[in-house]
Order: structure tokens, then sequence, then C-alpha cells
């Protein structure tokens, strides 16, 4: 076991490594991120001590409602989707969705967790507390997934080589993690998640695993494309012990295209049709994947979308007492909450709500025929996601590229009503009056003069 002090590479042990960067951003210690020019890993020193979190009701209630990462999760397991595989074994899963997902895509007889944290258990499968591979009993698998956890660990060596020993002659093994050779691109996307000071602590190349993998006896195929929580600043790296097993497996599919959505979208709606949701994680687990689909539908442009609206805009009203109208009073209430511990306020706020407003925005611009609908829902969109975005960030990192969207369509949408109302009725002067009244009315109104006589 390394003692995690050393400067040589912990990956292929070369010597010189250098300085890259020196984080000091509340630990216990200042922390080095340290880079091997030999094989383009980085690394930390020292190790940060293991802290895997869980066990708190806010973040439960936070990861299941908002948390974005279990599509791009799933992207990576769709290249094994329909090879049957028997036993799979899925290492620090966290909720466990990609257990569950490869047990229904891969025809699974036997599913088995194996997660040092305390997780809320929404989804039913067995969990062995401890870490793998010391804790986990003996035998093999067919399928081992591991997603963001080779980053974590001290010894990844003797982690893969403990793969190896748990796969089947057949069998295969899917990995996501950052990849460590674009950190010294200039300010790289994700730069921040990929880091993760405190948590992180060898992050690999996709040479060095590469090769890695073959000094161990194996073979692998890497994607540096990226799926995983650090988008496409992840490796997803499928592995086997024989070269055979590897030409069974599709390719990582693009995340952008209809057959990948639409298998996501389609595990979504099997575990929404579960029996009604009894504990609060189950309720959160219920609304965060209604809130997910219709993310999807919206996007892939499927009519279902507006029934899942109608069930997730039914949850609102009861679980949070917000109609309509309530929800404009939401802003303010995040606005007094800005630069406070966002703890006190998750128990009271649908997390996705700033996200899905987006999306139900859209839908009504572009099906429902409601363009003043449509205007509101973005204006409340991109309020709620400037607000989020601006007091917790790091909370909230998944909304970065929506709030320029929701801007530009809250403009869309407001020009589009303004010019529905005024081409359907020439009366309706008074409350286009009203409209002018605020700043992107203004705007619409400029755009509109160019278009009349
Ligand atoms: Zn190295």
């Amino acid at each position: 076991m390394p003692d995690g002090t050393s400067t040589s590479c912990p990956v292929c042990e070369a010597h010189e490594t250098r300085l890259f960067d020196r984080l000091d951003v509340g630990l216990a210690a200042p922390s080095q991120v340290r880079c091997c020019d030999a094989c383009g890993c980085a690394f930390f020193r020292p190790f940060p001590q293991p802290d895997h979190g869980g066990g708190s009701p806010v973040l439960d209630k936070f990861a299941l409602e908002y948390a974005t990462g279990i599509g791009c999760m799933l992207e990576a397991l769709l290249p094994v989707r329909g090879l049957p595989a028997e036993r799979i074994l899925e290492i620090g899963g966290g909720y466990g969705f990609l257990l569950d997902a490869a047990g229904l895509w891969c025809g699974a007889r036997e599913l088995c967790m194996i997660e040092p944290a305390p997780v809320a258990g929404v989804l039913e499968h067995p969990v062995i507390a401890g870490y793998f591979p010391a804790d986990l009993p003996p035998g093999q698998f067919d399928l081992i997934l591991a997603s963001e956890v080779l980053e974590h660990v001290p010894a990844p060596l003797d982690f893969l080589a403990a793969i190896f020993a748990r796969l089947t002659a057949g069998g295969l093994a899917i990995l996501t993690t950052p990849n460590g050779g674009v950190l010294r691109e200039e300010d790289p996307p994700h730069r921040a998640g990929m880091l993760s000071p405190g948590q992180h602590m060898v992050l690999f190349s996709p040479q060095a695993l590469e090769k890695t993998v073959r000094s161990l006896g194996g073979v692998c195929r890497i994607d540096a494309r990226g799926a995983g929580r650090t988008g496409r600043n992840g490796l997803v790296c499928v592995l086997a012990r024989e070269a055979r097993v590897l030409e069974r497996v599709g390719p990582l599919p693009s995340a952008s295209s209809l057959r990948t959505r639409g298998a996501i979208a389609a595990y979504y709606r099997a575990k929404l049709v579960a029996p009604p949701a009894e504990t609060p994680a189950q309720r959160w687990l219920r609304a965060g994947l209604l809130a997910r689909l219709a993310e999807l539908e919206v996007s892939i442009d499927d009519r279902r979308a507006g029934a899942t609206i109608a069930e997730l805009e039914r949850g609102l009203e009861q679980d949070y007492g917000l109609d309509e109208a309530a929800q404009w009073a939401l802003p303010d209430a995040l606005e007094a909450c800005v630069g406070q511990d966002l703890h006190e306020l998750i128990p009271r706020y649908p997390c996705f709500l700033g996200r899905v407003s987006y999306f139900r925005a859209m839908w009504r611009l572009n099906h429902a025929g409601d363009p003043v609908g449509a205007a509101r829902l973005f204006s409340l969109s991109l309020r709620l996601l400037m607000l989020e975005q601006r007091g917790f960030s790091h909370w909230f990192a998944g909304n970065r590229s929506l709030v320029a969207q929701a801007a530009r369509h809250t403009l869309i949408a407001t020009r589009r009503s303004i010019e529905s109302r005024v081409l359907a009725n020439w009366l309706g002067l008074a409350q286009l009056g009203r409209e002018l009244a605020r700043p992107a009315g203004q705007q619409a109104w400029r755009w509109l003069r160019g278009k009349l006589p």
C-alpha cells in the first residue's frame, strides 16, 4: 500500500514528477496536484483521508431530486446493453442506478453492490457495506461496474488486478473515471470536478490506463469522448481478460443521439411504474425521475412529455403546496437564502424546479400553443437558475449551460406571445402596454416595430 507522500508516480513509478497545482481550500493540510510526464497521470500529495459522505437526508434529497448524473452514468453502460450477464457486481455504486439498469439490460440473475458509504436504499438491491476487494465474499462476476471509483482508490493497480481476479473468463468490466490527461490543458471544463480536492487520489491518462491493463494481462477499449460525471473529460474503459470478449461490445454511442436518450428515457419509465412511493427517499426519487424524464422527452420531442409534466406539476402541488401562482414566490424565497447554508432551504425547495421549468416552458411553447404561459415559465426558470448559480454554484453546477438558453428563450417566447396577441386581436393593446413596461417587452417591441408596415 503506497503511503501517499512519495512524489514518485503511483502508476508508472517514474521518480521525476512535477508540481502542477497547489490546492488550499479548507482542507486540513494544503494538497499538491502532481503530474507525471512519463505516463500522463495526475495524482494528489498527500492522499486525502477517505470521506464518502452519505447518511444525510438533505444530501439524499438533493441527489435524488436534482442530481443530473444518472443519465451520463447510464450512457457508459449502453455498449453492453443486451449482452447477457448472470451475475453483476457494482463497486461503490451509491444508490445503485447503474447496477439496477445493468440488471434490466443484461437479464441478470444476481445483483450485488459493495459500497463503503451509508446510502438511502431506494432500489432494494443487496448492499455489502465495505471496500472492494477486502470485504467482498469469494465469487466471480460476468459484469463488474465501477463508475467514478478508480480515482478514489489509493492503490489503483491493486484495485484493477482485483477486478480481473473477480471476472469470469468471458466477463467484462466497465469503469468510468476523470481523464487525468486533459488536466494539463489550459483551463479544461469541469476542472473543479476533476480535481475534487480532498476526495480524488490518482487521475489516469488514457495511455497509462491502457498500459496498466495490459501489464495485468488484460485487454481494454478506452473511449476518451467521455461519459460519467465529468462529462467529456471522462474516460470510459471496457476491460476483459480476453480480446474476443471485447469484440462483442458495441461502440459508445453519442450522448445526444436519439438512441441513447430513448434508452435512458425507457429506463426512467420502467422505474416509474414501480408501486407508489412510501418513504421520503422514494418520493424524492420519483420526483427526480419524473423531472429527468420530462427533460429527456421534451428534448427528443416525445409526445408523452405532456403527461409526464402534468404528473410533475401535480407533485409540486401535493408535496410543496406549489400551484402555478405560488411558484412565483419562490425566487424571492431563494434570493433571501443566497449566501446562506443551502441545508436550510433544501427540505422546502424542489431542487429540480429551475431546470424543469425551462423544459416545461419549452413544451408550452412548441406543443401546447401557449406562448404567454411559456414566456412566464421561461422567465421563472431564468430567475431560479440564475439564483441557484449565483448563490449555490457548487450544488447546481449542472445549471451552467441552461442559464443562457433560458435567457434566450424568455425573449423568444415573449416576442412570440406579443406577436400572436397583436396579430390575433389589436384590441389587446392594453395588455401589450403592460408587457412593454418590462425590459424584455421593450426588446420585443423594437423587434415587432421592425416587422410592422
Ligand atoms: Zn507515471
